[in-house]
């Protein structure tokens, strides 16, 4: 058996190795590429996944999976030889139901669909899109009906990326939310808008990105493990547990981009950078969800990086790096300013209270898309009349609508937005947890100190990896399922105080 198993994590090392190196050129694609690349990057990357498709649904493999299960089931379930052989089995039984051939099309499919977005995007041509996006759903139907049995069609696509969530589950949960999320989001903007205008001044960029950094790092983030480069649009890759990247853009007009950006995927990394280090390599080395991946940016960026506490500590030190600016703001003011609710077009700019309406907003169009109810050609209209009735709000443009977000132009519609609330609520649950077991987490936040709070988090979140499902984790975490409660409970204490609802 030892040495079956000793196979099977040679051929899951080689698999995660030609994975690494497509995230790589992914990465370089995203952050340094020149424009001449992108026909043969495209190729290149396709190539690399349809190997590691091949290499995974090779039936040497399932038969490995197969003389492993008596051992598998003779272990604790938590065990780390358990769940590697849990884990890779279940990632195989659905590999084998998706041909190796499509899955390197969609792949060459959705590079070309992101080079086509970057230059639409600017443009305001959703014209220019439209057909890709027409192949995008059809080929995200293919790969949903190669999975037969689910409810809806969206589940196989969402399992991809939260598993073991469904449409129907994610719809009654996000519908509670919403009922609670609009009478706030009506209170607070019924009232006088918070001044942000101390954090739209002229920073200088190379300062901003050095504060960013010294905050992500005082929070964990290990560079020795880690760096940070610019892209248009931020993200976290991994390439092994030690080079865990991310990436941000600067405004020079707007301090919170960079600085939140550079907090939300610093939470990000060192999620995969506390995953325990036997993992490295194997399909247990990931983060287990897009939800519990959310939670973490979440904490970070909002939970911690919003608070009054942290900005007690922090809030000097800001206005050491920009005197000029910011030597006449109050706490205070800073405080209300960075954590200003209105209703606005873009989700990635948009506050924490106002910000899940935006994604129920594209989990309801592509579940609509999904379900035959949308056209491509009718999305732009949808889009502007959901904003028009969720946000009271319209759209000048396509630029500042359906073509603010990426994910559509590269990848599936369907499975790409769920997370992103998930993450939220998850956030308060883990956080909540955490308070309990340390209930100096807060003060410490106060003092500038996150051990405790990154040490728990590791503990509790970061070590296992994948090796439990996102309920199973919520479960083990707090000892009840996922619900709404403490995310509730702390956007109206929050909030509550923020705006003396
Ligand atoms: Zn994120």
């Amino acid at each position: 058996m030892e040495k079956k198993l000793a196979e099977l994590k040679q051929r899951l090392l080689e698999i995660n190795d030609l994975n690494s190196a497509a995230a790589l050129l992914s990465w370089d694609q995203s952050t340094y590429m020149p424009p001449g690349g992108a026909p043969a990057r495209g190729r290149q990357m396709a190539t690399l996944a349809q190997l590691a498709q091949e290499k995974f649904i090779d039936p040497a493999v399932g038969q490995l999976l197969d003389e492993l299960r008596s051992y598998e089931e003779r272990l604790d379930y938590e065990s780390d030889d358990a769940s590697l052989i849990r884990v890779t089995r279940k990632n195989y039984e659905k590999a084998v139901l998706v041909p190796a051939e499509f899955l390197g099309k969609f792949y060459a499919h959705t590079a070309e669909g992101y080079q086509l977005w970057a230059k639409a995007r600017p443009d305001n041509d959703f014209k220019a899109v439209e057909d890709v996006l027409k192949k995008t759903l059809d080929m995200s139907r293919q790969l949903a009906e190669f999975f037969p049995g689910y409810d809806h069609i969206a589940d196989p696509l969402i399992d991809f990326s939260d598993p073991d969530m469904k449409a129907e589950n994610i719809r009654k949960v996000f519908s509670e939310l919403r009922d609670e999320l609009v009478p706030i989001v009506q209170a607070i903007t019924e009232q006088e808008p918070a001044d942000d205008s101390p954090v739209k001044q002229s920073f200088n960029e190379d300062d901003q990105l050095a504060f960013g950094m010294q905050v992500a790092q005082d929070f964990g983030y290990d560079l020795q493990r880690g760096r940070q480069d610019k892209t248009h649009h931020p993200f976290m890759t991994k390439f092994s547990l030690g080079d865990v990247r991310i990436t941000t853009r600067v405004k020079e007009n707007d301090l919170t981009e960079a600085l939140f950006s550079t907090l939300h995927e610093a939470g990000h990394a060192m999620y995969e950078q506390g995953i325990n280090m036997d993992y490295e390599g194997s399909p247990l080395a990931n983060g287990t969800s897009s939800g519990v991946h959310e939670s973490q940016s979440r904490t970070w960026e909002n939970i911690v990086g919003r608070s009054r506490g942290f900005w007690e500590h922090y809030y000097p030190k800001l206005q050491a790096a920009f005197p000029e600016q910011l030597k006449g703001v109050e706490l205070d003011a800073f405080y209300r300013a960075i954590n200003k609710v209105s209703r606005s077009l873009i989700r990635t700019d948009a506050d924490e209270v106002t910000y899940n309406l935006h994604v129920m907003i594209r989990l309801d169009l592509e579940l609509q898309m999904l379900e035959d109810q949308l056209a491509i050609k009718d999305l732009p209209d949808a889009w502007h009349a959901r904003y028009e009735s969720d946000l009271g709000l319209k759209a000048p443009s396509d630029v500042d609508g359906v073509l603010q977000d990426v994910h559509w132009y590269a990848g599936t519609i369907g499975g790409a937005f769920q997370g992103y609330t998930l993450g939220n609520i998850i956030s308060a649950l883990f956080f909540d947890a955490a308070r309990q077991a340390h209930p100096e987490i807060e003060q410490q936040i106060g003092q500038g100190q996150f051990g405790t709070l990154h040490g728990w988090l590791k503990d509790n979140v970061y070590q296992p990896g994948s090796k439990f499902t996102a309920n199973e984790l919520i479960q083990r975490v707090t000892g009840g399922p996922l619900r709404i409660g403490p995310y509730i409970h702390y956007l109206k204490t929050k909030y509550g105080e923020l705006y003396e609802l």
